[in-house]
């Protein structure tokens, strides 16, 4: 891996580049993967690569939301296993949330790979890795509809970071809360999830561990209330207006 200086101005940007493209070297990554990062990129460079304090809000509620979850479950692709696979980890054990690998491009070589990294950072059970578990959820028409029976399938909230458009629209329309990680907040999946916090999946996944381990805390009925009080597209409206005024200021001072 070269060596990038701590002093470069887009340090953490291109260490996360160097973890995907590791990622990629070591048959975790796809090629597609790649080009998503790049566009979630562009998105965190005019949010102002911080956490927001919309996207907190978003951090809370989702807490919250896997923390009332009978049957939650997490779903992960390479770039995740990538990008933060510790984390994943920590927050499937702190929230009590099955693991399930779910790719896009599926390719067994790369499950495989995954696995190993899965298992290599602390994961006791991973499912989607076995044929004769697997279903398929309606409204996809790919392999990528297929999902474990113990998993996806039996899950009440689905947790799919830096997912497509399609897979969020057909888990909703199976009647599962979704929330994800997405820093584009115009994506289809942003638009469709129940909850979406626009943020850096590296940055933002520390904060969803600390502020579950936090609302443990805290008994059903406030819970509940924290969820209530969250609107996504609201949120999402802030997050876009972040943006905005991002923008308007430094089109100020150029
Ligand atoms: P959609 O299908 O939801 O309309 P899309 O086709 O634009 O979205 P996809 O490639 O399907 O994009 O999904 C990847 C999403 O993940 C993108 O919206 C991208 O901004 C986001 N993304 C990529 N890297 C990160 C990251 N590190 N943290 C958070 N979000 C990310
Ligand atoms: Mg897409």
């Amino acid at each position: 891996m070269p060596l990038i200086p701590k002093s470069h101005p887009r340090a953490k940007s291109l260490l996360i580049r160097e973890k995907l493209v590791d990622g990629f070297d070591h048959g975790l990554v796809a090629k597609e993967g790649l080009l998503a990062q790049g566009r979630g990129e562009a998105f965190d460079y005019l949010l102002g690569e911080k956490t927001s304090k919309a996207s907190s809000q978003a951090i809370k509620a989702a807490a919250a939301q896997l923390l009332l979850a009978e049957r939650p479950v997490i779903s992960v692709n390479g770039n995740i296993a990538a990008l933060c696979p510790k984390q994943i980890i920590k927050l499937s054990k702190q929230i009590k949330a099955k693991l399930e690998i779910n790719l896009f491009y599926t390719n067994e070589k790369r499950k495989q790979a995954i696995i190993r990294v899965l298992k290599k950072n602390g994961a006791n059970e991973i499912l989607g890795t076995k044929k004769t578990s697997s279903k398929k959820l309606s409204g996809i028409d790919s392999a990528r509809r297929i999902v474990d029976k113990d998993g996806i399938y039996a899950a009440d909230v689905v947790v799919v970071p830096l997912e497509d458009g399609d897979r969020t629209m057909a888990l909703r329309k199976a009647g599962k809360t979704v929330i994800t990680f997405d820093l584009n907040p115009l994506s289809r999946t942003s638009q469709t999830a129940n909850i979406t916090i626009v943020d850096n999946v590296t940055r933002a996944i520390d904060l969803l561990i600390t502020e579950s381990k936090k609302l443990s805390k805290n008994d059903e009925k406030n819970l509940l209330k924290i969820i209530e009080k969250f609107d996504n597209k609201k949120n999402l409206s802030e997050n876009i207006l972040q943006i905005k005024n991002n923008l308007t200021r430094r089109a100020k001072i150029a």
